[in-house]
């Protein structure tokens, strides 16, 4: 059986990381991870989850399994996060959320749901986008086209040809859209853009899947998630995965949900109920400590004004590390223009660094970075900024 299986590819990500682990280098400096660090280079445990995991401690609960679709509490709390606890598709009851493992695990739930029930519609990803998206829904079976987005001669968004594309689509097509800070490029749409996606995905039956895995790292937790309730206002069926890995710095504990918009309770509790046979299909059902942590925090007032407030700490910490980094650049590099930086939203920005620059980056500095050019802003801290600015001003 397995004398004739060939090695699979290395995923490029991970082998940036072996490599910069290997490096001797005292002032290297790792910007091609997909973690937020502060600014002593460590990945914070959060004051409100460490509160949370002391209260339930003390209750010292048994670990039950949990319901195929989770912790009731986890997912009521997330969708009134994700569509607002007053919007329609809540008070109506019309939208079912379902734990699942981190932001991946609820895009395979929604690929493994959508192939069951839309077997020949094809999925449509932002070029580019997390490499991950096409290789999850092909894995499920769907083929997997891309629309323009990522426009590298005004590092914005290509909009005209996104446009275009989804108004060729075919009805049904089903099409995964970033809600906030664009991975990888940092480019986000307009408010008035978003309103041109969403007439022209209801006008020609399109089915939205928004993946929302960093809210309240672009402009704050309600303003990131106003598209998704933009698209829920708009009618017709929703898709949204989002993650609590990033928002709550808890990677490791596989926290996010699939929430799905229906337009009647009738129509969302069949939904639901095949959901499940999604779930219990693939795990039967999720681990029960991220639900519970999140939940408690969600829902308890002085730890939700908590996380709040520490979200907010590193929201504006990458907003002053993408100011500084366009800063210094105009110091040390005056004629280049990297204003753009600073337009960019979330982790990520595109930094407009060629492979070449990218490779000279890593071999002659010890700095790491993606071949596209990617660089994790919320690896850049008070003390290596200056060393990262400088190797650029050098390599451009
Ligand atoms: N979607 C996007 C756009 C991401 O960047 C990521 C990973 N950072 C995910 C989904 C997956 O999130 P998780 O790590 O919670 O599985």
């Amino acid at each position: 059986l397995f004398s004739a299986i060939e090695m699979a590819p290395r995923d490029p990500i991970l082998g940036i990381t072996e490599a910069f682990n290997a490096d001797k280098n005292p002032a290297k400096v790792n910007l091609g991870v997909g973690v937020y660090y502060d600014d002593n280079g460590k990945v914070p445990l959060l004051e409100c989850v460490r509160k949370a995991e002391a209260q339930l401690m003390e209750k010292a609960a048994p670990r039950t399994y949990l319901p195929i679709d989770g912790l009731a509490a986890y997912d009521k709390a997330v969708q009134e996060l994700v569509f607002g606890a007053d919007s329609a598709v809540v008070q109506e009851k019309r939208a079912v959320t379902a734990q699942a493992l981190g932001g991946t695990g609820a895009l395979k739930l929604g690929a493994d749901f959508l192939k069951r029930f839309s077997p020949n519609a094809q999925v449509w990803i932002s070029d580019p986008s997390w490499e991950n998206h096409r290789a999850l829904f092909e894995s499920a079976g769907f083929v997997v086209n891309t629309y323009p987005y990522y426009d590298a001669s005004t590092r914005g968004v290509n909009f005209a040809g996104m446009l275009q594309a989804l108004e060729t689509m075919p009805a049904g097509s089903i099409v995964v859209l970033h809600a906030c800070c664009h991975n990888p490029t940092g480019a986000d749409l307009t408010e008035d853009q978003w309103t041109d996606v969403i007439r022209v995905v209801a006008s020609r039956g399109l089915i939205p899947f928004l993946d929302m895995a960093y809210q309240g790292f672009g402009d704050g937790i309600d303003a990131d998630g106003k598209v998704v309730r933009r698209f829920a206002d708009a009618g017709g069926p929703l898709f949204v995965s989002n993650s609590f890995s990033k928002s709550f710095s808890l990677y490791g504990e596989r926290v996010g949900a699939l929430s799905i918009a229906a337009v009647s309770a009738e129509e969302a509790a069949r939904v639901l109920s095949q959901l499940k046979r999604v779930i219990r299909t693939n795990y039967s059902n999720p681990p029960i400590h991220g639900g519970q942590v999140v939940a408690t925090v969600l829902s308890t007032p002085e730890l939700r004004q908590m996380w709040e407030e520490e979200l907010a700490v590193m929201r504006v910490r990458i907003r002053e590390m993408r100011q500084a980094m366009v800063q210094k650049l105009k110091e040390k590099a005056p004629g280049q223009n990297f204003d753009f930086v600073v337009r960019q939203r979330g982790m990520f920005s595109y930094s407009g660094l060629t492979k070449e620059q990218v490779q000279r980056l890593r071999e002659e500095f010890s700095i790491y970075a993606i071949d596209t050019g990617r660089i994790c802003v919320a690896a850049l801290n008070s003390r290596n900024i200056d060393t990262v600015v400088g190797a650029i001003a050098k390599v451009l």
